[in-house]
């Protein structure tokens, strides 16, 4: 069931964005452009505005230049016509004075009058058209009070009683009028050169303005250039461009290309919230990509698994594959034992486990009966199989196998460098969730692995003595002889009957050739480790298989059996049981035959020799010599000097007590 749900999650495609034509889209950092180009265009309107203003002020100020220019003209020919008709004025006073006849005078006075009153116009006209309290109306107001005070003086040049005297005319003409009129004549002459200044006055102004408003225009069309610049570019370069390549970044990790770089996570800006944000987001990807790689590697796990051949192949299996899938995990696997009251450790990866074994009540998952996920809650506790300084991280998972817990799998996170304590909290959340998912495999594996062992085990294994039984040994000799025979090896064939059973039987019980049988199966473990085979043959008879083993060899090993029985004492109802032997045949491959029946068989036959000899004895089988141990060549060389010793010192030999050549043959 379990691995039913992990290929429905490892079938579905992975989270993905779909990026394409059903919205329109609009690049943010096109309208951003266009914006700044809208911005930048009605800058550069407002700024023509003002160009355009001040160029028309600038035209203003010229036609001011000019017209004051035109203006002044006609101001002073009226004043000049003002002081010629002042001066004609005077020289026909000055002609009527002169008169000799009545009627020149009456001709004379005639155009005085009407040049006077011509003239009276004129300043009357010129009067009028003059501002207010201009500095050109006081000065032009003095000039008519002295034209009216020189008129006052003129009467006297007319006085005809005046100008009958010469002397008194001339007087009156070159000496009392003439100060008077000269008065007359500067006031005009200041007049003139008022208006000339007052001109000039203006158009100096004008032309202060013009240059001022000339350099306003520059300053402005500089300014703006700038402004446009400078916008332009901190647009481009801090706006547009990052906008570009974040979100040519994000369509690039939306298609699935997680190694993209993501650029501008460094800013302190909005745009680096945006990278910063879109690099977690990458990296939840990246995670929930290896999650379905890793839940798609467990469905297939579990096919590895159901195929494991032996617990340790098994074992092995699951160390790697859960090594590889949570490289920052360390993991133990812990199987309970045949006894159930301590569970051992299975396995390993990624680094030592804490403990060999540990007790169901050592860990808070086993006594809680679910998974144990330390560094989670407020309120927890160090389960007691870990050390004190373990990473708080760490989690326990009961693996069950048909409502029973058959094992314990512990994950450790190991802080990886650059990481917060958030990131390795869901880190390690993942892990977790990934652990479950892991457990649950194994647990299937873990259980039919154990049936497998268990019926295999019932299979070729003696109840009794927890040897292998004979359906074993048939098929280990049967790979064993043909792999001997492939590397030209010898393999070494045991054939063991206990002596006298049937006494044991008769005389103890049944149940007491039992208790023998399983002291023989102990002895018989002891004795033949490595690659060695023992097996019970049946009944009260045993074979041992040696590969790679002579037969002189192997009748040391026999004999070594041998002489552990023989010194065996075995408790049985409160008592000793009678001291237990063996007899045993040797025989090997390849002289003794090529296949195992021809070779028990020659073996047997030893056997048969050993009992015919008086059992407690080993046999070899084919006629050869039994072979000498060490213990016994040593007995023999004593011996030898001995009888040397005795023959020399005529002292009779005296065979060594517990001598093994002594007491039997081998
Ligand atoms: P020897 O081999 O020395 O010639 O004498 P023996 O008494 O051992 O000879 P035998 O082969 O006749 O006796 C074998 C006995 O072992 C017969 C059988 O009752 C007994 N036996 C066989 N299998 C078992 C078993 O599983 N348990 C017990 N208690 N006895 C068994
Ligand atoms: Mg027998
Ligand atoms: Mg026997």
């Amino acid at each position: 069931m379990a691995s039913g749900v992990s290929t429905d999650i490892a079938s579905q495609p992975p989270a993905r964005f779909i990026v394409g034509n059903t919205l329109a889209q609009k690049s943010l950092s096109v309208s951003i452009k266009n914006s700044l180009m809208t911005s930048i265009f009605l800058l550069l309107v407002m700024l023509g505005g003002l160009s355009v203003m001040t160029k028309i002020k600038l035209s203003s100020l010229q036609e001011t230049i000019e017209t004051v220019g035109r203006d002044r003209l006609p101001k002073i020919r009226a004043l000049g016509e003002i002081n010629i008709g002042v001066t004609r004025v005077r020289s026909v006073a000055v002609r009527i004075a002169l008169t000799a006849t009545h009627e020149q005078r009456v001709e004379v006075e005639k155009v005085l009058t009407s040049r006077t009153a011509a003239l009276n116009q004129k300043v009357e006209k010129f009067r009028l058209g003059i501002k207010e309290g201009s500095p050109h109306k006081l000065i032009f107001d003095q000039f008519v009070n002295k034209w009216m005070l020189y008129q006052k003086y003129q009467a006297k040049i007319l006085d005809q009683e005046i100008a009958r005297d010469r002397k008194l005319l001339s007087d009156v003409v070159n000496v009392e009028t003439a100060g008077h009129f000269q008065a007359v004549v500067d006031a005009i002459d200041d007049g003139i050169k008022l208006a000339d200044q007052e001109a000039d006055l203006l158009i100096e102004d004008a032309i202060a303005d013009s240059q001022f408003y000339a350099t306003v225009l520059w300053v402005v069309n500089i300014v703006s250039i700038v402004i446009g610049l400078a916008t332009l570019i901190f647009v481009v370069k801090d706006v547009s461009t990052p906008i570009h390549h974040i979100t040519r970044s994000m369509e690039l990790i939306a298609r699935g290309k997680l190694e993209t770089e993501i650029p501008y996570a460094d800013r302190t800006n909005e745009l680096g919230l945006m990278a910063r944000a879109l690099v977690v987001f990458k990296r939840s990807l990246i995670e929930n990509d290896r999650l379905s790689a890793a839940t798609r590697t467990l469905s297939e796990l579990s096919e590895w698994l159901q195929s494991a051949k032996s617990e340790v192949e098994l074992y092995d299996m699951i160390s790697t594959v859960l090594g590889d899938l949570m490289p920052e995990c360390k993991g133990s696997l812990y199987i309970y034992a045949n006894s159930r009251d301590v569970l051992e450790i299975a396995t390993h990866w990624n680094g030592p486990s804490r403990t060999h074994s540990l007790h169901p009540e050592d860990c808070w998952s086993l006594r809680r009966g679910h998974p144990y996920v330390h560094g989670t809650s407020e309120i927890e506790f160090h389960c007691d199989h870990v050390h004190a300084d373990i990473n708080e991280n760490y989690c326990c998972i009961p693996i069950l196998a048909h409502g029973e817990t058959v094992g314990l799998l512990h994950l450790e996170y190991v802080p990886q460098g650059a990481e917060t304590a958030a990131e390795a909290k869901s880190r390690f959340a993942d892990r977790v969730r990934l652990g479950q998912a892991c457990a649950e495999h194994l647990s299937i594996a873990i259980a039919n692995m154990k049936l497998r062992e268990g019926l295999r085990d019932q299979s070729v294994r003696d109840v009794l003595t927890g040897l292998n039984n004979r359906r074993y040994l048939l098929e280990a000799a049967r790979r064993e002889l043909l792999r001997a025979a492939r590397h030209s090896a010898p393999t070494a064939f045991i054939t063991v009957d206990v002596d006298h059973f049937k006494s044991f039987n008769d005389n103890h019980g049944h149940d007491a050739g039992d208790t023998v049988l399983r002291h023989v199966g102990e002895v018989m473990r002891a004795i033949f480790t490595d690659d060695a085979v023992p097996c019970r043959f049946g009944g009260e008879e045993f074979v041992v298989m040696l590969p790679n083993t002579r037969i002189e060899e192997a009748a040391l090993r026999a004999e070594e059996f041998r002489a552990r029985m023989e010194q065996l004492v075995i408790r049985y109802a409160d008592a000793n049981l009678p001291r237990v032997t063996i007899s045993a045949g040797v025989a090997a491959f390849p002289e003794a035959g090529d296949n195992l029946t021809e070779i028990l068989r020659v073996a047997d036959e030893a056997l048969y020799q050993a009992k015919q000899n008086g059992r407690n004895r080993v046999e070899l089988a084919g006629g050869y010599k039994p072979a000498t141990s060490a213990e016994a060549v040593t007995d023999e060389a004593v011996i030898f000097l001995r009888s040397v010793m005795a023959q020399a010192g005529q002292r009779p030999a005296q065979p060594t007590q517990g001598s093994r050549l002594d007491s039997r043959a081998v």
